[in-house]
């Protein structure tokens, strides 16, 4: 009976910034979400997205279309999606993976979605076991679970406060040698790894993907942060493009999965606008057919198509150049005030909780806090952050910067 349903645990991130909602203490800074604000504390427009909105909002017929878009969303932005992943971001190999069809492509709501349509086409059809960072984005569990994995597995990812490269793959050939039967998935963050900020360098890339190919793993690069590492959006596409590249992987036999997310780097949070893409195997057309099929019966069978207006924005920005332009002026502004909002904390904190602040990067600080610490920041500072230590740094700002040091070197000493 209904009675008999259980309460699920809050989640993790959200519940965080309704507690900060209810909390009537003056001096209160939310930390929490990946959400960019200014230097101001507000949450805002891009300039690019601006004057995208507005030449939408004075093309009649753009504006006024409130009709459904196709299931696997609309074939401009589409064509304009692949054309920056696989055109700009990696103009090696994309392009022409494009000619030759090999790219199954949906529009999602945002790169929770692609994740969510990636795991479920995966769990009906090829794997059911993924391997997920330890630590990583808690999301990742939570949808793999839901869409039909039945075996999650971690991979250490950072101990100490350094990446475990050796231990992460020497895990993988022990664990999936054992298990030759099953058909492992694993999730790589493309960059600005959440929540460490800390990625692999290209040579341990190099070895990641080699191990990845070797031992038959099927890759599902999470790219939701595409642009916050370098404040260039096609540079930060380099696992991509490493793993795209064809001299050292004539091709991925189950599918490179691509799911990525306008939410952060176009400030589109809310609008849900990113993109699954399936690379299929060369000389086989029959395949890209098939899952493309497979995809429209999934979103089909849970939200029948995605929404329109925050695609169309996507859209404009990325297929005009002016705007193109502007946005990676934007993205660059965004980038350069959250690496400021880190070399000013590095430079007021004490404490020595610091060893790779410097080294991270794209939204967060992962501060090493531990959990106890992170509640006294809260119960006694009104500092949210998650439970984790992750803080937000573009909730950092002039006018609260000192306050946010003085309390986190206080709660280091406990
Ligand atoms: N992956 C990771 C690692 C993330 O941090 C996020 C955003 N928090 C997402 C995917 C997806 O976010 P969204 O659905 O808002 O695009």
């Amino acid at each position: 009976s209904l009675e008999q349903i259980p309460r699920a645990a809050p989640d993790r991130i959200l519940g965080l910034t309704e507690q900060f909602a209810r909390d009537t203490r003056r001096q209160k800074v939310n930390l929490t979400v990946g959400v960019y604000k200014d230097g101001w504390g507000q949450v805002t427009t891009f300039p690019s997205v601006a004057r995208a909105q507005k030449l939408i909002d004075s093309d009649f017929e753009l504006n006024t279309d409130l009709s459904y878009l196709p299931i696997t969303g609309c074939p401009e932005y589409s064509s304009a999606v692949l054309s920056f992943l696989f055109g700009e971001s990696c103009p090696q190999v994309g392009p022409r993976l494009l000619e030759e069809g090999r790219v199954s492509f949906a529009q999602t709501l945002s790169g929770t979605g692609a994740l969510a349509v990636a795991s479920k086409l995966l769990a009906l059809f090829l794997s059911r076991t993924v391997w997920i960072s330890e630590p990583s984005w808690p999301n990742h569990q939570n949808i793999f679970r839901s869409n039909g994995f039945t075996d999650l597995r971690t991979y250490p990812y950072y101990q100490n406060g350094r990446l475990v490269v050796d231990e992460w793959l020497e895990k993988l050939k022990t664990e999936v040698r054992k298990d030759p039967e099953t058909r492992h998935s694993i999730i790589l963050h493309a960059c600005c790894h959440n929540p460490t900020g800390l990625d692999p360098t290209r040579e341990e890339w190099v070895r990641i993907l080699d191990t990845v190919h070797e031992l038959g793993m099927i890759p599902i690069l999470d790219m939701a942060y595409q642009g916050l590492e370098s404040g260039n959006p096609p540079a930060d596409a380099y696992v991509l493009r490493m793993a795209l590249d064809e001299k050292r992987y004539k091709c991925w036999p189950n599918g490179l999965f691509v799911c990525q997310s306008f939410a952060k780097n176009m400030g589109l949070y809310g609008e849900r606008v990113g993109s699954l893409s399936v690379v299929t195997p060369p000389a086989k057309p029959h395949v890209r057919e098939h899952v493309d099929s497979q995809l429209k019966q999934i979103v089909r069978s849970i939200y029948s198509s995605p929404p329109g207006y925050g695609s169309r924005v996507a859209t404009m920005v990325l297929s005009k150049s002016f705007l193109r332009m502007q946005w990676y002026k934007d993205v660059a502004f965004m980038t350069e005030r959250l690496s400021q909002v880190r070399h000013n904390m590095h430079n007021l904190l004490k404490w020595p909780g610091l060893m790779n602040f410097q080294q991270q990067h794209g939204m967060f600080y992962y501060t090493g806090l531990s959990p106890k610490q992170v509640d006294v920041l809260r119960d006694k500072y009104s500092i949210y952050m998650t439970m984790d230590g992750r803080l937000s740094l573009s909730g950092v700002n002039d006018h609260n910067i000192d306050y946010v040091c003085e309390a986190l070197d206080a709660v280091s000493k406990i």
